[in-house]
């Protein structure tokens, strides 16, 4: 999907004018400054080209999110000089979401952010702060939805020194694809009491001649062959071109037959009609293979929900890629994240047809803000994600490889340093000099 041959591009320069600072503002920004050099991601043929010096949107994010995005940018600076001796390079832009844009537009998610970020493809992005009360339900949620980013992929593996609370975290090595758009976090509910939702409840009690509570609020939770067959797709074709050997699909279409067991259902023929070729069903390695998959193919297998966050404890390694809907794929994630050593480690994406967020997926951590102390593993390992997504794997594994030896060097941030024996503790921007020393 991905293609590696950068392609020089020019930019409408009829929008754009120079500032005193060297930075170009385009017409249609309001507050984001247009870098002068660099180019955008474009997509063509149904392929990301990736020129040598793109544009990459970044959203700083609020609270821990200004000390671990600093961090993350140098580390992803020096990998990327590293690797390609400066004929590469990322030319970051800022945007903006929650507080900075707040004072900026007096609003924290404005219009240009998602034009941004729709414009240059793949993008980078801190935790924000979900304001409670009125306005936004998320705004990571809203960037999903506006943006139609309908797979969180979560990789989740172990690093060898971090504390985990399992005897063999190393067995874990699971990409989960998570539906990001339906399921229960459609947001189509009604409270208790309202007016709405008594009618609802009227409607399916008397069309349905149901006995639903008065006394109930109401969710609904839509799952479509649309949003399915997408997400197992992608699912799929992430085992495709890394190799792996299985792809689950997480389920509880015991009980949600029309639903959850429609998504197994669709999976499954998704799987044998546009991969035929590529798979075997795990039915079908028993009736027609003798137990034994056929060398190179990739297995589809179903698990019930419940019975999943058994098999990832006791048998880790049988399970590579898992699809599943949304709510599933949210607690999942988590799960396999404590089983390897908890979220400060942790890296995620929220990717459509080809528009990528990258993100950290623990929160802002207020507590910690502007301290230099938190660990900004989640979202240096999600610039690697991204790294992979624009082709450019060689700087990505430098900055695994260099975390995996500074960990092992036992110079780690406190979360880390107050489980490790004999660790040293080092703060935020500290690690980030290690991991850029350590690289190989
Ligand atoms: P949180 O920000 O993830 O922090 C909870 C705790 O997790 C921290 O106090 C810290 O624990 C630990 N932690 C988080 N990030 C860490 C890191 N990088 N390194 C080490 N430890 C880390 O969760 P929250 O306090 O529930 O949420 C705060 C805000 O973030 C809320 O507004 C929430 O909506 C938002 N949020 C945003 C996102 C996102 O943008 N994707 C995701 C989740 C939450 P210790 O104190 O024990 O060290």
């Amino acid at each position: 999907m991905l293609c590696r041959n950068p392609v020089r591009l020019t930019r409408d320069s009829s929008r754009k004018s120079v500032t005193k600072r060297g930075v170009v503002k385009l017409a249609k920004f309001k507050h984001i400054q247009i870098p002068t050099e660099g180019e955008k991601i474009t997509v063509k043929n149904k392929n990301l080209v990736i020129p040598d010096n793109p544009i990459i949107p970044v959203i700083e994010g609020d609270g821990i999110g200004r000390d671990i995005m600093k961090a993350t940018r140098r580390v992803v600076d020096a990998s990327v000089e590293k690797t390609y001796g400066g004929k590469k390079k990322i030319v970051w832009m800022d945007i903006y979401a929650g507080e900075n844009a707040q004072k900026l537009y007096g609003t924290v998610m404005p219009d240009e952010t998602f034009t941004a970020i729709k414009q240059y493809i793949v993008a980078l992005k801190g935790p924000l702060t979900t304001p409670v009360g009125g306005g936004f339900r998320s705004l990571n949620v809203t960037l999903r939805q506006v943006l139609n980013l309908y797979a969180c992929v979560r990789p989740v593996r172990y690093f060898e020194g971090v504390p985990a609370p399992v005897k063999h975290p190393e067995k874990m090595n699971i990409v989960i694809y998570r539906e990001n758009t339906e399921d229960v976090y459609a947001g189509i509910e009604w409270e208790k009491g309202t007016k709405d939702c008594k009618t609802v409840i009227d409607f399916l009690n008397k069309k349905f001649k149901l006995s639903i509570r008065s006394d109930s609020g109401i969710g609904v939770k839509p799952i479509s062959v649309t949003a399915t067959k997408r997400l197992v797709r992608k699912a799929i074709q992430h085992a495709i071109d890394k190799n792996r050997k299985s792809v689950t699909l997480v389920h509880k279409g015991n009980i949600m037959k029309y639903t959850e067991g429609a998504f197994r259902d669709w999976g499954y023929k998704l799987a044998t009609t546009e991969f035929r070729d590529k798979i075997v069903t795990e039915d079908e390695v028993t009736t027609k293979y003798n137990g034994k998959a056929p060398e190179g193919k990739i297995i589809i297998k179903d698990r019930i929900a419940d019975s999943m966050f058994q098999q990832i404890l006791t048998r880790t390694d049988e399970y590579e890629v898992i699809a599943t809907p949304n709510l599933n794929g949210d607690y999942l994630s988590d799960a396999c994240a404590a089983q390897v050593g908890g979220l400060g480690m942790a890296p995620g994406a929220n990717i459509g047809d080809f528009v990528g967020l990258f993100e950290a997926t623990h929160g802002t951590a207020p507590k910690y803000a502007d301290k230099d102390m938190i660990n900004p593993g989640s979202l240096i390992l999600s610039a690697c994600m991204m790294l992979e997504y624009m082709g450019w794997e060689e700087a990505a594994k430098k900055i695994e490889r260099s975390i995996e030896q500074t960990i092992r060097n036992k110079t780690v941030t406190y979360d880390l340093e107050r489980q490790m024996e004999g660790a040293t503790k080092v703060s935020t921007s500290e690690f980030a000099t290690h991991i850029i020393n350590n690289m190989p």
